[in-house]
């Protein structure tokens, strides 16, 4: 099911959220729909189909919420994350009895239980060499030209830490070290919450499965500047945390990650 963001422009943004089965997401917010949830934001649940209101688009969610005013998009990120986790988990998974929301969450009624909506924690490294390069890569499943940071899901018992050194040497063969906390983000599409990291290879040498990950190089600034502009490569959407951390390397402004290598940011 496509979960749909609408606005409303140059009036009260509306976020909309397709599906007949999501009205516990807006009830989750605020309830009942449609309901204002901030200044000038309402929640409204939508059946699939539903013609938009009046003045009002119907958009993909993940390209609209850059669209939607800065304080409306945690609520939207959160409707999202609610809404599809609701749509895939519909019974208590320790006992398979109904789960609906209550006050304060969603409760399991057969065990009077709380049961936490799901959040797949995500790791996504800038990988850096000694000359401050960065490593990026392009996934088997990723559009033609599109390169990105190394990136994967946490696993189970596992510190993001952790994930961070084994994603990087599954994924391109390199060991890393000087691990540093960037950010996080929650993208949830379907329900993954990122945390991005920097970090130094030790070595320079790259090897790429060729099943998952198809290729993966070393860029300057400058490189990576050139391949932008000519279309050589494309980058990731650009208020992805991949993007971001992308771009604040590549331009020195706002870079919060690994600073060790000849002191200082260059100017790009
Ligand atoms: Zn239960």
């Amino acid at each position: 099911m496509t979960h749909l963001l609408g606005v409303i422009p140059g009036a009260a943004p509306l976020l909309l959220v397709a599906g007949a089965d999501l009205a516990d997401a807006a009830r989750s917010i605020q309830s009942p729909p449609p309901v204002p949830v901030g200044e000038g934001i309402a929640v409204v649940v939508a059946e699939p189909g539903t013609p938009p209101p009046p003045g009002a688009r119907w958009a993909p969610a993940r390209t609209a919420l850059p669209d939607l005013p800065p304080s409306a998009q945690p609520i939207a990120l959160r409707a999202l994350a609610v809404a599809n986790w609701r749509s895939r988990a519909r019974f208590c998974p320790a006992c398979g009895g109904p789960v609906e929301p209550t006050a304060h969450g969603y409760n399991c009624l057969r065990e009077d239980r709380p049961v936490f909506p799901r959040t797949d924690p995500c790791v996504i490294t800038a990988i850096l060499d000694s000359g401050g390069r960065l490593l990026l890569c392009h996934a088997a499943n990723h559009p033609d030209r599109l390169y990105t940071l190394v990136a994967g899901f946490v696993e189970a018992g596992e510190s993001l830490e952790d994930a961070v050194r084994r994603e990087a040497l599954e994924e391109v063969g390199v060991e890393v070290s000087r691990l540093q906390f960037i950010r996080s983000q929650p993208w949830p599409f379907p329900g993954s919450l990122m945390a991005s990291f920097s970090a130094l290879a030790s070595a320079e040498a790259i090897t790429v499965d060729g099943r998952e990950i198809l290729d993966a190089a070393w860029f300057t600034r400058a490189e990576l500047t050139h391949a932008l502009n000519s279309g050589a490569v494309a980058l990731p959407l650009d208020y992805s945390v991949a993007r971001q951390t992308i771009e604040s390397w590549r331009t020195g402004r706002g870079w919060r990650g690994w600073r060790g290598w000849r002191g200082e940011v260059p100017r790009p």
